[in-house]
């Protein structure tokens, strides 16, 4: 769990990302590769690794437990622009998710996928966001209610919305700034407009 971060080291790239469809069904690992950090089984440990294995054969230990990292489940992913965290550390930072850090060969980019589905996992992916450090996307802001209240934990949802909020606060930011930029080009082709006739 990391601690509530001041507005100055949130990264704000994610805000108005949407899902993007991707087919993780093929390309592996020449057009992407995944960090997935999971437990092991027996002891909770978590380690980083590719498929499924367990504890003894990935290291000098006596535990008999089961460590499975299956990578991306669903075929979309949820882009982090402007990552600079080293893999490894980012998805021990989301081990406790069923998301995984997705590396894209081509254009050098990482994004966030599910490696579990079936239901809505919008929180989880909010709380994935905010664990690393990005406020997350607006796209995200009408979270499910469910009966039995947020499926991340009190805690980690009191988290994730007070970041949207800061998502939506930086938004309005911005479309005050873009409403300023048309105003003044309003005020500019009235110009140009009034030098025209005026020739
Ligand atoms: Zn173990």
């Amino acid at each position: 769990m990391s601690e509530m971060r001041d507005g100055e080291q949130w990264n704000y790239g994610a805000i108005d990302e949407k899902p993007v469809d991707y087919d993780f069904g093929e390309g592996y690992p020449e057009k992407w590769e995944y960090f997935e950090a999971v437990e092991c089984s027996e002891c909770g440990e978590v380690r980083i690794l590719h498929g499924e294995e367990q504890h003894k054969d990935i290291e000098n230990t006596e535990c008999e437990g089961y460590l499975s990292a299956g990578g991306p489940m669903m075929n979309y992913c949820y882009p982090l622009p402007e990552f600079d965290m080293n893999p490894d550390e980012a998805a021990k930072k989301i081990a406790h998710l069923p998301v995984c850090l997705v590396h894209f060969e081509e254009d050098d980019e990482y994004a966030l996928a599910l490696t579990g589905g079936g239901m809505n996992l919008a929180w989880e992916i909010c709380a994935a966001y905010v664990e690393l450090g990005y406020l997350p996307p607006l796209h995200f802001a009408n979270l499910p209610k469910y009966a039995g209240g947020p499926p991340i934990g009190f805690a980690a949802a009191k988290r994730v919305l007070s970041a949207m909020e800061k998502s939506i606060e930086v938004n309005q930011h911005w479309l005050e700034g873009h409403k300023e930029d048309v105003k003044g080009l309003q005020a500019w082709v009235k110009e140009c407009e009034k030098k025209r006739k005026d020739e």
